[in-house]
């Protein structure tokens, strides 16, 4: 299993939540802030499509898009 993300970086409000919630660790926050001022995560490979990180986000930032290979 594989996952896709929609990261919505303008809801982030930076808390870092996402980042240790992430079984895979594929998650590493931004050197950029958005518009408001705060870093956001990035996503590297690996993701597995757990739905973790749209679970434990209080801001809605996440989609999770699940993909079946096959
Ligand atoms: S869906 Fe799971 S594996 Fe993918 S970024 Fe979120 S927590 Fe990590
Ligand atoms: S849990 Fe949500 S609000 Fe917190 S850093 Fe991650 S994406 Fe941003």
């Amino acid at each position: 299993m594989s996952g896709a993300l929609v990261i919505e970086v303008e809801r982030c409000k930076g808390c870092e939540l996402c980042i240790a919630a992430c079984p895979p660790r594929v998650l590493e926050m931004s050197r950029e802030v958005n518009a408001t001022g705060y870093r956001y995560p990035i996503l590297h490979p690996g993701c597995t499509g757990c739905t973790a990180c749209q679970l434990v986000c209080p801001d809605a930032v996440f989609e999770v898009y699940r993909l079946s290979s096959g």
